[in-house]
């Protein structure tokens, strides 16, 4: 008889321990797989942790346990999910974040292999059928059938649902003429690109290229301004380690925002590449997942999730835009996709190359300690120049076109001159809607969600009301619910209010806007991009999602409508945050031949992220942001954590946060600055209530056995959930 220990899938803390079940049929099961078994009288998907062989009978092993053992219902897979390595890397994320074995397994394994009981309905292999000539002896056939047999015999073979079902060709089947052949189907369909021989590389790549292979560091980071070709070098070390019959990952921050890097691969490696991100279908992702794990591509492009592909043979891994924190994984299991590339890198004898124009400050500190080995390059291709920048101080009532109240008289002159050329323009403002706040004006009420209770967005588009946050939405009745008044004021601007003042004051021009509620249809994004770059529209109005990597030739102008909406965020990483978004949104402008010309709208002129993010000058960012960082005990100079206590019970929440605090408190002393109970800037969700603690420290090692400890004594509380983020980025 087996004894296995089984985790499950669950939704409260407390049942983050592996439960034990008995086999007693005949097959071996293998640690790794996936068993069906019964848990408080429902059916669930469990993941089999260990196996150990016992002679004992059922009546001892209750009698040692304590409770009645139950035997499992079935075994859902033959083999192992994971293969030895992933099985280990398991392990290690799961200590290292403190995370559940289980939530890691779902983030690595695509929906049809993950444990839980969805996959069980979640598509499998799919298959293609085709028909092949068996017997070409062609006496006794038909003219008709003659002719079938022919066809195929010159096609190799054809697809089954090609052909008709008529008799006569029922008729070959039965005689063995053709036989039915089914093979597995791969159901993402790649585009065929042509194949695109590499350019000549700069003196400048080239020197990268060979201080990268010249050396035997774990970790690069290329800081190269916006331009300077860091694509070529990820495609040519690529092709290198190819040759060498090695495999590489390639990251990029979020797929639909960067379809030219997919494409980038696909004209050079095309028939060695998998994909793997979120837009995926679960069969498709299944397919891709299987794939890889068979070793049959060289390549993964994929977005964070990808990281845990199942490659083998790793040479390569590459984090493209490094800083971006779409890298961090900011719900369970929380991670960071750069740890990860490391630990693997580290199993396989690889390296991890980390690109970016804007380095995350973690990466640079680590880049001038030498822990990672720096690479520059420090000009953008041909030499094209920078864009000319120009801050405009809103604050400063002269600046400001009151036709518009939005835009300064500069941005509104620099709009024309850009539209009389004939050239285009990107505005940036980085919050989606109308109007960031409805108030009433008798009684002051603020229409909040009810779920999160923060501020509603207006949306003009679908006159409603959207939490940003988690999704509610109600339409705008027009009235006060408090006080009946229907004297409503709307206040603060977004991106659909920016594109109504655009038609008002340049009627002739035409927009597109790209913010995720028109993203929300995912096959919006590259068409939108796709219209911009054929010149169906002069003016391009986004949030964020318009700034990163997007290559569009004539776009001579980048309006910042508000540098300040990043600034204001309560995190220490906002002047990081608005700086690269700044630097990489004015990084579109001029990026052929035609000279490029960038504003930036802002009440705070002289803010150091403002003023380096207009003369794109990093460095100098880097060397002031440093001291913010070392004045303040915030990252590089210390280590985070953030822990989130949530419940029902809002009493009981606040009493369990403040033992959690004086516990850490007594177990710390003065390794650990504990900050908390604090109330996060969302209080509340789906019912229960959230409090919160951060703590800096510098001793990991410590840290992680003290929060151990924590976990041990408070993670498994039925009146509360203890989430513990480890280096958080939203917190
Ligand atoms: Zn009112
Ligand atoms: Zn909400």
């Amino acid at each position: 008889m087996q004894l296995l220990e089984v985790l499950i899938e669950y939704a409260q803390s407390s049942l983050n321990r592996p439960f034990s079940y008995v086999y007693q049929g005949d097959k071996i099961i293998r640690k790794g797989t996936r068993v069906l078994i019964t848990f408080n009288n429902r059916d669930i998907v469990g993941y089999v942790l260990n196996v150990i062989d016992t002679n004992k009978t059922i009546a001892q092993l209750n009698e040692e346990m304590g409770f009645e053992i139950q035997e499992i219902k079935k075994l859902i897979d033959e083999s192992p999910l994971l293969n030895e390595e992933l099985f280990s890397l398991l392990d290690e994320v799961s200590s290292y974040y403190l995370a559940p074995k289980i939530s890691f397994l779902q983030a690595m394994l695509p929906p049809s292999l993950s444990p839980r009981k969805s996959a069980l309905k979640a598509p499998g292999i799919a298959f293609d059928y085709y028909y092949e000539v068996a017997n070409d002896d062609e006496s006794n056939l038909t003219n008709k059938q003659i002719e079938l047999i022919r066809l195929i015999k010159n096609e190799g073979r054809i697809l089954k649902r090609n052909v008709s079902k008529a008799k006569y060709v029922m008729n070959l089947l039965d005689k063995g003429h053709i036989v039915e052949v089914k093979e597995e189907k791969r159901r993402l369909k790649i585009p065929n690109y042509k194949y695109e021989a590499p350019p000549a590389l700069s003196d400048d790549q080239k020197s990268v290229i060979d201080e990268f292979n010249g050396s035997k560091d774990l970790v690069y980071l290329l800081e190269g301004v916006t331009g300077s070709g860091k694509t070529e070098i990820y495609l040519a070390l690529s092709e290198q380690y190819l040759k060498q019959g090695k495999s590489v990952l390639m990251l990029v921050p979020e797929i639909s925002l960067t379809p030219m890097m997919v494409e980038y691969f696909l004209h050079r490696f095309s028939t060695h590449i998998a994909i793997l991100h979120s837009e995926l279908t679960p069969a498709e992702r299944y397919d891709e997942y299987r794939k890889i794990a068979r070793g049959e591509c060289q390549i993964v492009v994929g977005v964070r999730s990808a990281i845990f592909a199942p490659l083998p043979n790793i040479g390569l891994i590459v984090l493209d835009e490094e800083h971006t924190e779409t890298y961090k994984q900011d719900t369970l299991p929380f991670y960071h996709a750069r740890d990860i590339a490391i630990m693997r890198a580290k199993y396989h004898g690889a390296k991890v190359l980390l690109g970016s124009a804007t380095p995350s400050l973690e990466s640079r500190a680590r880049g001038s300690k030498k822990v990672y080995h720096m690479l520059y390059l420090n000009k953008r291709i041909n030499n094209q120049k920078l864009p000319t920048t120009k801050i405009v101080n809103m604050r400063d009532y002269k600046n400001i076109d009151r036709d518009s109240y939005i835009f300064s008289h500069a941005l509104r002159e620099a709009m024309h001159q850009t539209l009389a050329k004939n050239e285009q323009a990107i505005l940036l403002i980085n919050r989606r809607g109308f109007s960031t706040n409805v108030t009433c004006r008798s009684c002051g009420y603020v229409f909040t969600c009810p779920t999160c209770k923060i501020a509603m967005t207006y949306h003009k588009t679908d006159n409603m009301l959207k939490c940003h946050h988690c999704d509610y939405v109600e339409p705008l009745t027009g009235s006060c619910p408090t006080c009946g008044s229907s004297y409503l004021i709307k206040t603060g601007f977004g991106t659909e209010k920016i594109e109504e003042e655009i038609e008002r004051l340049f009627p002739s021009a035409k927009t597109l806007r790209l913010d995720s509620d028109s993203a929300k249809n995912k096959n919006k994004i590259p068409l939108v991009i796709e219209a911009f770059r054929n010149k169906e529209a002069n003016v391009l109005i986004g949030t964020q999602m318009i700034a990163k990597g997007h290559d569009f030739p004539d776009v001579t102008l980048v309006g910042i409508v508000l540098a300040d909406i990043g600034l204001s965020m309560p995190s220490f990483r906002s002047s990081e945050r608005a700086f690269q978004l700044i630097t990489q949104a004015i990084g579109r402008s001029g990026r052929k031949d035609k000279p490029g010309y960038a504003i930036i709208q802002t009440y705070q002129p002289s803010h150091y992220a403002i003023t380096f993010a207009a003369r794109q000058d990093y460095e100098q960012f880097y060397r002031k942001e440093m001291e913010m960082r070392k004045l303040q005990f915030y990252p590089p100079y210390a280590f985070l954590v953030g822990i989130t206590i949530k419940g029902k019970n809002e009493k009981k929440v606040i009493e369990s946060t403040y033992q959690i605090v004086d516990y850490l408190n007594e177990h710390l002393q003065e390794n650990g600055l504990v900050l908390g109970p604090a109330t996060p800037y969302v209080p509340y969700e789906r019912g229960l209530f959230l409090r919160s603690i951060q703590i800096k420290y510098t001793n990991r090692e410590l840290m992680q056995s003290v929060l151990q400890n924590m976990q041990q004594l408070y993670g498994y509380s039925s009146h509360f959930d203890l989430l513990i983020n480890i280096d958080p980025y939203n917190f």
